[in-house]
């Protein structure tokens, strides 16, 4: 198929194998350069960017400090002047049309090209030959469908998946325990080295295999995490269950594959394919190392719609810490979800999802939950309902929730489901007010 369609991702692996044995002065070099290539080519071709073709005696001398005289892209800037971000010189015939899930409401149109997709898998492969996973190794995925495929399409997509690329499919949707004897079967007899799903699959299928004390019959290498926030909760889990380390992966649909975890715990940034800087939720200044901030993302390959300095709504921090494995590659603090997920208590004070998942995981019957703050003052608990779930265990989550959150309304709710995004991605918290 690579050879047929002449893809380069195995070209591109191999340099970002070399690459990443750089010291930091080096990788720092290799970005400054890309965004400096970037930059020129924006300003110049680009009609949104051309305004700044003022910029470019700086570009060329400091493409960081250039970098910094852009506005932040967010997802409604990027609606309204669609076309003019296609850069002049895109051959509008290979470009690919994508798309956001729209967990914030309308989902955001966007072009990328072959060219970068390819780095972005190239990166994912990068990442996961840290832990000794090759392309074409076996993996089974545990997903939910793509929303944008019919019937047709989704078999045809099976298909390639099973023979081309080595994969066999679990449905996300339809975790159940009648199911799991037959998915654990499937497992067994085609032997992955790995497995891949969102977080919220994974920890869902991990729960029904301790129940019901089943394991996999071979050991498998890893199970990656993506798309979805890994809570510490969950990683123990899903390890536990599947009896091998958790991979957490980071990226976005819009936004590449940003970061990547090592073999000795931390996410190392992919520099050679983006740069990314974090800046304060509200007035967007960046902030400093160690410090939460919005993620926002300058994809170093895309040449067809350059997006620059793109708000992706996540947020992150970065550390100063060196990694024990030696690579270079910059390393992020922490990940904490969606912007929105970020709960803002009566004074003031944020509070981050990660309070929410700490609580539960001392309340072993709370298997799922959602908490969704429609108001300031007013917030809704919804609890996966199920045989075990222990009124107590309700009681202390409550209890946890209104000492964080102070006075405020608070509604309980168990549902036999808790909904999911168009997406696929279950998200624990929701704010549904802006800042
Ligand atoms: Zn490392």
């Amino acid at each position: 198929m690579e050879s047929v369609k002449g893809n380069r991702i195995r070209a591109n692996l191999i340099q970002l194998q070399e690459s990443e044995r750089l010291s930091l002065a080096q990788l720092q070099k290799l970005q400054r350069d890309k965004l400096r290539t970037l930059l020129l080519h924006a300003t110049e071709h680009v009609p949104f960017y051309r305004e700044f073709a003022e910029l470019r005696p700086l570009i060329e001398r400091d493409p960081v400090a250039a970098l910094e005289h852009f506005p932040i892209l967010t997802k409604d800037v990027v609606r309204d002047h669609f076309d003019r971000l296609v850069a002049d010189t895109a051959n509008r015939d290979e470009l690919i049309l994508n798309r956001t899930g729209g967990s914030t409401g309308q989902p955001t149109l966007f072009y990328i090209d072959r060219h970068t997709v390819e780095y972005y898998e190239a990166a994912r492969w990068r990442g996961l030959s840290w832990w000794g996973i090759e392309i074409g190794d076996p993996c089974v995925m545990i997903w939910g469908s793509p929303i944008e495929l019919n019937r047709q399409q989704l078999r045809l997509q099976r298909m390639k998946d099973r023979y081309l690329k080595n994969q066999v499919f679990i449905p996300s949707f339809d975790l159940r325990r009648e199911k799991l004897r037959e998915y654990l079967d499937l497992i067994d007899r085609f032997r992955p080295k790995y497995l891949f799903g969102w977080a919220s699959a994974l920890r869902l299928f991990a729960d029904l295999m301790q129940e019901e004390q089943r394991h996999l019959r071979r050991p498998v290498k890893a199970v990656l995490n993506t798309a979805e926030t890994l809570h510490p909760g969950d990683r123990e889990v899903i390890e536990k269950a599947f009896q091998c380390p958790v991979i957490n992966e980071y990226g976005a649909r819009d936004g590449g594959l940003l970061a990547y975890e090592c073999p000795s715990g931390h996410m190392h940034v992919n520099v050679e394919t983006a740069w990314i800087e974090a800046v304060d939720m509200k007035d967007k200044t960046p902030v400093r190392t160690g410090e939460r901030g919005l993620i926002v993302v300058t994809d170093l390959n895309n040449f067809s719609m350059p997006r620059l300095r793109y708000q992706l709504g996540d947020v992150i921090s970065f550390t100063d810490e060196v990694c024990e494995c030696n690579r270079a590659l910059p390393l992020l603090g922490s990940l904490d979800g969606r912007e929105t997920d970020t709960l803002v208590t009566l004074d003031g004070a944020y509070v981050n999802g990660q309070y929410f998942t700490n609580l539960a995981r001392i309340l072993p019957t709370i298997r799922q939950f959602q908490v969704v703050q429609t108001a300031r003052n007013q917030l809704i608990l919804r609890l996966l309902e199920h045989d075990q779930l222990d009124d107590a265990d309700i009681k202390a989550f409550v209890q946890g929730i209104v000492d964080k959150m102070g006075n405020i309304e608070l509604k309980v709710e168990r549902v036999p489901a808790i909904e999911r995004q168009s997406s696929g991605k279950l998200r624990t918290t929701i704010r549904e007010f802006p800042l």
